[in-house]
């Protein structure tokens, strides 16, 4: 099998599993006990919480433990617009972001907010003027992610948080993609929220946090008991926790190493498709991408034939988010960056990791390269052009 699907999750790190397992099986206390045993636990979530805080250059007591990316970007724009109403009712954010942002939005629009998503160019880059322009005196809250799950893109999280700072609004990024991949100063950027996730640097699924600034108001999400500083109850996944610190550890550990690897087999791998293979174009920005993302347009041909060709080969591919695989409307990442709906049909996401190898490569382009031309000789639309 060749695994290309690290942007959808990935394998977790047998150093990660080797973390957790003691906590499901010889420190199984309740973090919130008095005795020994949930002191065990209680230090090793204090342990994590510490590797978190310092591997984006903030405090212990601003990092809070979710269940996964989805849950930490619906508490910070959910949270943020109930705590801010009274200043304002508008949010800005963009049209490639991830469902869980967009679908939040969504939500909120019906819940009487208004919420402007910002264009992005043939890139899939936002343009700060466009952002300063959007910004009305009843704006509370910037939302835009740090790195896209589609095309890599890597946005001007520098600048948005600059302009964000000057203008007074809250600025949250979705860096569930970035975080692991880039180096990430939270407190430099002037980001007031950050959401990750586990599985997608080599961690559990089902564990993730949210990076929230002291003094800003964001209230609690899940109501309950008093964990997580009485801002997210529930009895706290140990287990789940230690895999997201050994995660995060192993992760600014190994990166420079990791992302070296990841760019020269990435580059090789677009060289030699765009070289190859005919009526094929490189989705996202050229150099100013994710270290482990290729996404490319094939003319002609459906994203999902070539998924399914690919598995029989052995090789797992995306076409698109996994979040929207299985329906068949077009990303609308792709749809954004201004692709029409056949050329945002005929894309596939190739995301790597360290452990794959250049022989990997080069198996893939020349299984694409039959792929393609089979698919496109039995394309009615292949044959009229
Ligand atoms: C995967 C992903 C999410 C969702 O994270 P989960 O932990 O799977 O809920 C959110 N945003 C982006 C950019 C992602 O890639």
């Amino acid at each position: 099998m060749i695994y290309l699907d690290n942007a959808a999750t990935t394998r977790t790190a047998p150093e990660v599993i080797d973390a957790m397992l003691p906590y499901f099986s010889e420190y199984y206390g309740n973090a919130g006990t008095v005795y020994s045993l949930g002191n065990k636990s209680r230090n090793a979530v204090m342990h994590a919480r510490e590797i978190i805080a310092d591997s984006i250059s903030v405090k212990p007591d601003e990092i809070f433990f979710t269940a996964g990316g989805t849950e930490s970007d619906n508490w910070a724009i959910k949270s943020a617009a109930e705590a801010y109403a009274s200043k304002g009712r508008h949010i800005i954010t963009s049209k490639i972001e991830h469902h869980a942002v967009l679908h939040t939005c969504q939500y909120l629009e019906k819940h009487g907010f208004e919420v402007t998503y910002l264009d992005v160019d043939s890139d899939g880059l936002i343009d700060i003027k466009e952002l300063e322009a959007a910004v009305r005196p009843d704006t509370i809250l910037i939302s835009i992610m740090f790195a896209n799950n589609e095309i890599g893109t890597i946005e001007p999280v520098k600048e948005i948080g600059e302009l964000a700072r000057a203008k007074g609004i809250l600025f949250h990024t979705d860096a569930v993609q970035a975080y692991g991949q880039l180096p990430i100063n939270a407190d430099e950027l002037n980001i007031d929220m950050l959401s990750a996730s586990g599985h997608k640097l080599n961690g559990p699924k089902g564990v993730g946090f949210l990076y929230i600034r002291h003094g800003i108001k964001v209230g609690e999400f899940i109501h309950g008991g008093a964990q997580e500083r009485g801002r997210r109850a529930g009895t706290e996944n140990v287990p789940g926790i230690v895999g997201m610190g050994a995660a995060a550890e192993r992760a600014m550990r190994i990166m420079n190493e990791k992302t070296a690897k990841e760019i020269r087999l990435r580059d090789y791998l677009i060289e030699r498709l765009l070289k190859e293979i005919p009526y094929c174009r490189l989705n996202g920005h050229r150099t100013n991408r994710l270290p482990n993302n290729v996404n490319l347009s094939f003319l002609y041909i459906e994203g999902e034939s070539m998924l399914i060709m690919l598995d029989m080969k052995g090789i797992c591919a995306s076409s698109g988010s996994a979040c929207t695989s299985g329906s068949i409307d077009p990303s609308h990442v792709l749809l954004a960056t201004g692709l029409k709906q056949d050329e945002a049909r005929g894309s596939l996401r190739l995301t790597l990791s360290e452990e794959n190898t250049r022989e990997e490569m080069d198996i893939v382009v020349d299984e694409l390269s039959g792929i393609a031309s089979r698919l496109r000789r039995m394309s009615p639309l292949y044959e009229e052009y």
